[in-house]
């Protein structure tokens, strides 16, 4: 084999590893590789459509192989016959069709084939959504729509920063919806999209089909609306298109990343009706949801987490949850190129070292920052805290500080030590086994240490 074909193999291996049956039946088994040269693959495909899926769930996986076989960053370029160079929906549904016809005939008994819709990521569902305080009724009520479209929860406003998670709930609407119904019309887009949509059609003096299009849907998902602001002709006819679902009780569920009161230019008129059904927020997840989605995620991985790699990771990236599955794809990387079979936290801290360095928000922190507001909380001095007293509070903040140093920043159980006094590392490990356990029994601890990791930050 030469080294290409090496290189493929490898892909495919992975992909196959990553990917259910069945997608991997649909979106890749069909996929041939053109050529490698430098740095660049050239992969075929039969369908434009299925390039997103490449895009969006095998990215890591040419990485990873590019990175073991080549020893370098391998970028995709896609082609299609010539046939199929344009995407669109028609293109799509003859696809899907195409597909099952090809499954009805085959002589062993044919996989379940998932639905495809063009437009809604088949991964982001109700299931693999982790709930939590700072989420439970933006799922709730995501979850209460696509049950009973076009009900009370007319139209769904979800708010909230990037990476919370709102795209995921939007999705996971239009894969529950298409589960129970798949007949259901259905269009999910950011409004950029919306916008594009809208002029080309305008372009093409076209507007009845988009009229069309848009107004006989059961269900509008509109990602991102704020995009729409500044864009006057655009937002009448979003206006009208809204107007002509909502009268015939069909849903409309919006997102955005601020509250719908904050929306400034974006006309009033649109900005009320957005209030009519139900505004819900999403915050950032607080420690404990940041575990169970780092949990619920790393079962993707073929290797084990250990307990103190999700504390560690956890505890790492507060704000957003697309910088903690970033983190696990990090490690997944180094883990496939030296072939590990369980992270540890030095793995860990190795592998996301350049992500925090690019993320100011997640700089890491000082020892001393840790004791002193550690100490702050507790009523101790810095001094007290790295000194040799043996009150109880203060062995109490003292254990806190060692226990937050190991999660906070990135210094091995040695050099925290030195920090404390020039103590040995078998003691700072005592000093976290001991909050561990403690946090495990008892709530109000963890409040105590949330308060402290905000201040730090
Ligand atoms: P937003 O649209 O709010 O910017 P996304 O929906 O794109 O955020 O979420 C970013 C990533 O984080 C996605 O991969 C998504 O699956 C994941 N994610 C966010 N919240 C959760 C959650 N509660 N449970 C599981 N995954 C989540
Ligand atoms: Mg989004």
């Amino acid at each position: 084999m030469n080294q290409e074909q090496v290189f493929w193999e490898r892909v495919l291996q992975l992909a196959k590893d990553n990917l259910k049956q069945s997608a991997f039946d649909f979106f890749v088994s069909d996929a041939r590789l053109l050529e490698v040269s430098g740095d660049t693959a050239r992969i075929f495909l039969d369908s434009p459509f299925k390039k997103l899926f490449w895009e969006e769930n095998l990215k890591g996986v040419i990485i990873t192989a590019g990175f073991e076989i080549y020893n370098e960053q391998i970028t995709v370029i896609y082609e299609f016959s010539p046939a199929s160079s344009s995407p669109s929906q028609s293109r799509a549904n003859s696809e899907r069709r195409h597909h099952a016809q090809e499954l009805n005939s085959s002589p062993v008994s044919p996989p379940i084939t998932p639905f495809i819709h063009p437009d809604i990521k088949p991964q982001y569902t109700f299931t693999n959504f982790v709930q939590g305080d700072n989420n439970q009724w933006a799922k709730a009520a995501a979850l209460a729509v696509s049950d009973n479209l076009g009900g009370l929860y007319n139209p769904l406003f979800i708010f909230g920063g990037p990476g919370l998670g709102k795209t995921h709930l939007l999705n996971a609407i239009g894969n529950k919806v298409l589960e129970d119904n798949p007949n259901a019309r259905i269009k999910y887009l950011s409004s950029e999209t919306f916008i594009n949509d809208f002029l080309e059609h305008l372009r093409l003096n076209d507007m009845d089909n988009f009229k069309k299009t848009y107004r006989n849907l059961d269900l509008l998902l509109i990602d991102d609306i704020q995009s729409l602001r500044n864009k006057a002709s655009t937002q009448e006819e979003f206006f009208h298109t809204f107007n002509a679902l909502h009268e015939n009780s069909k849903q409309i569920v919006l997102t955005s990343d601020r509250n719908p009161d904050y929306l400034d230019n974006l006309e009033e008129r649109l900005v009320t009706r957005f209030k009519w059904g139900l505004t819900s927020e999403i915050t950032p997840p607080d420690f404990e949801t940041r575990i169970a989605i780092l949990r619920n995620k790393c079962q993707e991985y073929p290797y084990e987490f250990t307990d103190d790699t999700l504390t560690y990771l956890a505890g790492q990236f507060n704000s957003n949850v697309r910088d903690l599955e970033g983190a696990l794809k990090d490690i997944h990387l180094l883990a496939t190129m030296r072939k590990l079979t369980e992270i540890t936290v030095d793995v860990a801290a190795e592998a996301i070292r350049s992500r925090k360095q690019t993320n100011p928000q997640n700089m890491l922190v000082s020892i001393e920052k840790i004791q002193n507001e550690v100490g702050n909380f507790y009523g101790v001095s810095q001094k007290e805290i790295k000194g040799a007293k043996r009150v109880q509070n203060i062995v109490h903040a003292r254990q806190v500080a060692m226990y937050l140093a190991r999660e906070l920043t990135d210094n091995s159980l040695p050099k925290i030590g030195k920090e404390f006094g020039g103590r040995d590392h078998t003691t700072v490990m005592h000093a976290y086994n001991k909050i561990k356990s403690l946090l495990a029994e008892d709530d109000s601890l963890e409040i105590e240490l949330t308060t402290i990791r905000n201040k730090i930050r």
